[in-house]
């Protein structure tokens, strides 16, 4: 059997940047897609990803062909859109394709190899460790690869890790009510878009139950728009396609516009799966549920969650030791710099999906959560107390008190659940009671909330 130090399933942006932060030191390392090399990276996206990710990582910053556009900020209308907060942050539109490939191209430079045309077919395991993967090669059939550490980067097909028993706890599925169900459309505008910069984002539980919709422009085009719109699963909501076209298609921007591509996909919208290893696995990207649940962000937090996994894997396979204990390094890695802010965004997203079109409305235009309290939120997922507390004071005799007081419960518990997962356990033994705590806050939450 042909035997390799890891072995990625996936490469999307989180099995790409896996394979390139891994290159540099030299693992035997094999990356397969369903997808043949051309098409890495070609899934249904905003495109969108925050400069500051790339800073983080110290990866340089897309240019030329692998970037779309640049954005200087994002503008968030009200379900009336007569309120509009504007938050500024540096950004990129980036060309999905080119840069997973650019990615992975780097790796296989450096020795990586990649088979395309392959899928991941189910784990191998042997003494409660992963060893290898069942793989089904175009024109040569079905192989076995043996592994020292094997990863699951299938985004939400998580094709290895629900192969496995339920008694790993890598296999967490999600509940469909977790999940956003989006589909967008790229096209290509009569007229250049104004302030072409600028993303924007509405929400509307009219438009978009549950999730928002979107136009980003793709600024080096100045009249190509990414367009789209997710709504939350599991909940019998019609179809985002058909919402699209009849609330925002039939808008007069898009008359004479022709489609560049269009397509959907589903994006988990929760928090990070409880661990990111366990006995010779890990899992990243939206496999590892490792998204932003306010806004569905997903690429740069795959990014980090590679690079975390990438430092795990390194120390793993110095000192030969594959198990969840040796590997246990991603999860405080991950959770320290993510997961504690996704859970907290997490409970804001519950709470969000809970208001009518009126709270939202209310709520932004009597500016309970002010432009530069929203960046906050989403940059840290931190909602100030003083921020409701004041927002109390301020708006005291006004209608709606109840949605104030709920505003300051959920701070509290996104204060709480963040608090949790930055004491994440220091050893795989202590998962088990740590995870009872973040259900039994999450349960405590729905039921108050
Ligand atoms: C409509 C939409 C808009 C979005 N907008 C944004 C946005 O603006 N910004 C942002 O940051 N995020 C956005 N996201 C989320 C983002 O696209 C994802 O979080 C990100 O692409 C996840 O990357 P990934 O590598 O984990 O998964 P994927 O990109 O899904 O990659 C998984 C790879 O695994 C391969 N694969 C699957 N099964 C197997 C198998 N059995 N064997 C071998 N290969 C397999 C697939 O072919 C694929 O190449 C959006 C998502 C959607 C659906």
């Amino acid at each position: 059997m042909v035997s390799y130090d890891v072995v990625i399933v996936g490469s999307g942006i989180a099995g790409a940047s896996l394979a390139y932060f891994l290159s540099k030191d030299g693992f035997k390392t094999l990356v397969l897609d369903v997808k043949p090399f051309e098409r890495l990276g070609d899934k249904p996206c905003g495109d969108a990803i925050g400069k500051h990710h790339f800073d983080e990582l110290g990866l340089e910053a897309p240019a030329g062909e692998l970037l779309e556009g640049y954005v200087r900020g994002i503008d968030v209308y009200s379900p009336s859109e007569k309120v509009k907060y504007r938050v500024m942050g540096d950004g990129y539109e980036v060309h999905r394709v080119k840069y997973t490939k650019y990615l992975l191209s780097e790796a296989i430079n450096k020795g990586v190899e990649f088979w395309g045309e392959s899928q991941g077919v189910e784990p191998l395991v042997k003494d409660g460790y992963v060893v290898g993967v069942s793989v089904w090669v175009k024109g040569r059939g079905r192989l076995e690869v043996g592994s020292k550490i094997l990863v699951d980067a299938s985004g939400m097909a998580r094709a290895i890790v629900r192969r496995l028993d339920f008694k790993w706890p890598v296999r967490e599925d999600i509940d469909p009510k977790d999940m956003n169900i989006a589909y967008r459309e790229v096209r290509k505008l009569k007229k250049e878009v104004e302030e072409p910069e600028i993303l924007r984002i509405y929400v509307s539980k009219k438009v978009a139950p549950g999730g928002y919709w979107w136009f980003f422009p793709y600024s080096k085009e100045g009249d190509v728009v990414n367009v789209g719109l997710g709504v939350q699963g599991g909940m019998n909501y019609p179809n985002p396609r058909d919402l699209l076209h009849e609330h925002v298609i039939s808008r007069e921007v898009f008359n004479g516009s022709e489609v560049v591509e269009a397509g959907g996909a589903a994006v988990p919208t929760r928090r990070p799966l409880k661990t990111l290893v366990w006995n010779g696995i890990a899992v990243t990207g939206d496999a590892a549920y490792a998204v932003n649940p306010v806004h569905g962000g997903g690429k740069g937090s795959a990014m980090l969650a590679s690079w975390c996994i990438s430092k795990s894997v390194r120390h793993a396979l110095e000192v030969g030791d594959t198990s969840a204990k040796s590997l246990w390094e991603a999860n405080i890695c991950f959770n320290k710099r993510y997961g504690a802010k996704q859970a907290a965004l997490d409970i804001f997203r519950l709470f969000l999906q809970r208001l009518s079109d009126e709270d939202l409305e209310y709520g932004m235009s009597k500016k309970i959560i002010k432009e530069e309290d929203l960046n906050t939120v989403s940059l840290k997922g931190d909602l100030e107390l003083s921020v409701v507390e004041k927002a109390m004071r301020l708006l005291a005799g006004l209608s709606r008190p109840s949605l104030l007081f709920k505003l300051r419960r959920v701070a509290h518990y996104m204060n709480d659940v963040k608090q949790l997962y930055m004491n994440y356990p220091e050893e795989p033994e202590g998962l088990a009671k740590w995870y009872w705590e973040v259900e039994k806050l999450y349960s405590r939450f729905k039921e108050e909330v």
